[in-house]
């Protein structure tokens, strides 16, 4: 039993299961439906017909995100390109032809991700850097060198697990991914996850654990802790760049991965 402490509060989307009651309670009072007493009671008063309403104008979507209408019969999920894709391969060509926001028009290559399909271990970085761009491939660069040997210490090849970013294009300059590339990028993650269903996420750095879990906290508040991400085991730790930064979070992150080992192993999570 891992031991972990009373934090396994994160919900599906980071809604806690509190903010769910209220919501629904809140709904629920708020809808007015007439009884047939009420009804009986107001038969004297005039007739009120329901005066349509005219429509209200769409409001202008931000600069770089499209709404296409559905085609393709009455299914509107038909229309979602990414449920087409029933294979991790799929996705690749639908995810290099992606230029929902300003990202997929600056990067040289897009990097989906690569490793198992089936694996049990999904690792989610932030976003491509430099070398990455170059080749197509998630973390080749120095910090791919250093998860290399953090996968290697609790047992794992590259090939026995599936790696990847929030954002699947480089971001110029390496700066941080913005809220709206992240709001387009991010359903091909959500994606690639729910077809590998693996046993347990790791997410390294803030970027990806905020993305997954829908949460705005700090590392450190979010690392230790048991979260689930639709249902699947994740844990947080640091970003293999800011070990690169600061040898001292290097221990933190050996606890954090010992963790999503044991987790892997079936330790009940
Ligand atoms: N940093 C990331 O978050 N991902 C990469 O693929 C490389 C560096």
């Amino acid at each position: 039993m891992l031991e972990l402490g009373e934090t396994d509060l994160v919900l599906d989307g980071g809604q806690s299961a509190e903010t769910a009651r209220q919501s629904s309670s809140q709904a629920a009072s708020s809808s007015v439906v007439p009884s047939p007493q009420r009804a009986a009671a107001d038969h004297t008063a005039a007739p009120v017909r329901a005066q349509p309403k005219a429509a209200a104008p769409a409001a202008p979507l931000p600069p770089g995100l499209s709404v296409e209408a559905p085609s393709g019969g009455d299914d509107l999920f038909a229309a979602d390109p990414l449920r087409a894709c029933t294979t991790l391969d799929a996705l690749v060509p639908v995810i290099d032809a992606c230029r929902k926001c300003q990202l997929g028009h600056s990067r040289l290559h897009s990097v989906p991700g690569e490793g198992d399909p089936k694996a049990g271990l999904v690792v989610v970085g932030e976003a491509p850097g430099a070398t990455e761009d170059e080749t197509g491939r998630p973390f080749v660069g120095r910090a791919g060198k250093l998860l290399d040997d953090i996968l290697k210490a609790i047992g794992f090849r590259r090939e026995d697990v599936f790696i990847c970013n929030v954002l699947k294009c480089r971001p110029p300059e390496n700066r941080d991914p913005e809220p709206l590339e992240v709001a387009a990028c991010s359903p091909y993650l959500h994606r690639q996850l729910e077809l590998i269903a693996p046993r347990v996420i790791l997410a390294m750095g803030r970027p990806a654990a905020h993305a997954l879990l829908g949460v705005n906290l700090s590392l450190g508040e979010m690392r230790g802790k048991l979260h689930r991400y639709r249902g699947i085991p994740l844990i947080v730790t640091y970003h293999p760049a800011a070990l690169l930064r600061n040898p001292h979070w290097k221990r933190p992150t050996w606890d954090d991965i010992r963790i999503a080992r044991r987790i892997y192993d079936g330790d009940s999570a």
